[in-house]
């Protein structure tokens, strides 16, 4: 597949593309080093108007007022209009990223055209309180929406997870601000752009690329916004709850993961092998829900560690625009060499590189880094503790169950887990003592729309999921009358 073109997109205010900005931030495709685009900043008039059109947008009411059933349709013809250009999403998204095109067009763009639909499906059945119980007084709880949205996400997976903050926002009612990483806007961008020919009123999606110390901090601290929605590193959630809180203004923050993914000896072999493979290996690795820590029961290590390194060096490393790609390049340069930086301690003692360790032979340009696996002997290392956020599994050995529970808790972060056992009473202890806000038992990333998805710990606070989602982007309003 040829690389997609892309437009010169700074913002998208009231349906219109704005190309002109500050000082622009270079796009780089991460297969081969090659400028894509000079994407313009949107700077502080820019974000000032954007939050300004939808906080009109919001006051006229056009959208807010719109029967359930209309704007249900308008949240279906979104899908529709993500399914329709499903391939050049994809296609510039991974052009961007270096995530496989397939693993995209799949996996995360028919992700955006769900979250449409599911919130399109949320709000038909969303139902307020009623109580009777004075004979002289009715009393109702309404949900009202609360406002101007400030969503904030990251590189990553910017289209599964842009659109599952446009959708769960406006959903309800609300006008939304949406700023992506200034690293990979260009899908997201072009997301925003079939809003309009959806039928979504003017204003009420607005989008504005830039970097996140200026766009993105106009925009968290400006006065117009009501709430503000935040996905990234955990470092970047505490400024943007700080900054929130400054302004009272309350915030939801989905923040980093180091998740231990527990094999047991009874587990079904087969699948736990591809299911520890798909959770490190997906996205080029760089998923806050990886399981970037496997730990393996005495019993069957030496057998799965075989299995495992036997699959994970067949794994196809490659440009991630063809079609047979499993494992692109990494998002930049940069990021290359803060994955490359857990290499050394690889090396130290008691350590052991099964696989990998280097950047992927037969690559003169690009910022590709093999899978890598390395068996370790203790949690507290640097490569069991930080968030390396690529390609690049720690595994360790464990002999009882206690000995699990306690590898997995020892962590600052607490977003997910993974279970693997055929014995229904050791899952469900399991469950019970994993501190961890999503456990997955004998299945790989299994993602249930409505039940919330959110991490305990340094993983952030709040979550996304359908009644989730409505208790953060709608107020109550308790109004009572005289019978
Ligand atoms: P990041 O924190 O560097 O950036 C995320 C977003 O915040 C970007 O749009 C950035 O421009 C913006 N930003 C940065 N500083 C800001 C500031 N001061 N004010 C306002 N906005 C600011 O994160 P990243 O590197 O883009 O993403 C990777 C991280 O995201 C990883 O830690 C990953 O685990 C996490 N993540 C979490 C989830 C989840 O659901 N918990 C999902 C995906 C990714």
């Amino acid at each position: 597949m040829e690389t997609p073109m892309t437009e010169v997109i700074s913002a998208v205010i009231d349906g219109a593309i704005i190309s002109a900005g500050e000082a622009p931030v270079s796009i780089i495709n991460p297969a081969n080093d090659s400028l894509i685009v000079d994407l313009p900043e949107a700077g502080a008039d820019t974000v000032d108007r954007a939050v300004q059109a939808a906080r009109r947008s919001f006051d006229e009411g056009v959208w807010r007022t719109m029967p359930v059933d209309k704007r249900q349709a308008v949240l279906r013809r979104c899908a529709d209009a993500i399914e329709s250009n499903a391939d050049e999403l994809a296609g510039i998204e991974s052009a961007n990223t270096g995530i496989p095109f397939s693993q995209l067009r799949n996996r995360s763009v028919l992700r955006a055209a769900d979250n449409f639909r599911f919130f399109a499906d949320y709000i038909g059945q969303s139902v307020g309180e009623l109580y009777e119980q004075n004979p002289d007084y009715l009393t109702m709880v309404r949900r009202e929406p609360v406002g101007v949205a400030a969503l904030i996400s990251p590189w990553n997976s910017p289209i599964a997870l842009g659109s599952m903050k446009i959708a769960s926002s406006i959903a309800f009612g609300n006008s939304c601000v949406l700023k992506p990483s200034e690293q990979a806007p260009l899908g997201i961008s072009k997301l925003a752009t079939l809003m309009t020919g959806a039928g979504v009123p003017d204003g009420v999606v607005n989008l504005i690329n830039g970097r996140g110390a200026t766009t993105g901090d106009q925009l968290v601290r400006h006065p117009d916004i009501d709430v503000v929605t935040f996905t990234g590193g955990t470092h970047t959630g505490r400024l943007i709850m700080k900054a929130a809180g400054e302004n009272l203004k309350p915030a939801t923050v989905e923040l980093g993961g180091k998740s231990a993914n527990i094999i047991f000896d009874d587990a079904d072999f087969d699948q736990a092998v591809d299911g520890a493979l798909l959770g490190i290996f997906t996205n080029n690795g760089q998923q806050c829900l990886a399981g970037s820590r496997i730990l393996v029961q005495r019993g069957i290590a030496a057998r799965f560690i075989e299995a495992f390194i036997a699959r994970a060096k067949a794994i196809r490393v490659g440009d991630p625009l063809d079609a047979a790609t499993e494992l692109g390049p990494l998002v930049s340069q940069r990021h290359l060499q803060h994955v490359m930086s857990f290499v050394p301690d690889a090396n130290l003692a008691g350590h052991r590189i099964l696989t990998g360790g280097h950047r992927a032979p037969g690559f003169d340009k690009g910022c590709y880094f093999e899978p890598t696996v390395v068996q370790v002997d203790s949690n507290d290392s640097r490569i069991c503790q930080e968030e390396i956020f690529g390609p690049f599994a720690a595994l360790m050995i464990f002999d009882t169950d206690e000995e699990a529970y306690a590898l997995a808790n020892a962590s600052r972060f607490g977003l997910v887990s993974y279970v693997w056992s055929q014995n229904i009473g050791r899952i469900m202890e399991a469950q019970e003592r994993i501190a961890a806000g999503i456990v997955w038992c004998n299945t790989p990333m299994m993602r249930e729309l409505r039940a919330p998805f959110g991490g305990y710990k340094e993983s952030g606070v709040g979550s996304d999921g359908g009644k989730a989602c409505e208790a953060f982007y709608t107020r109550q309003k308790t109004v009572t009358i005289p019978r």
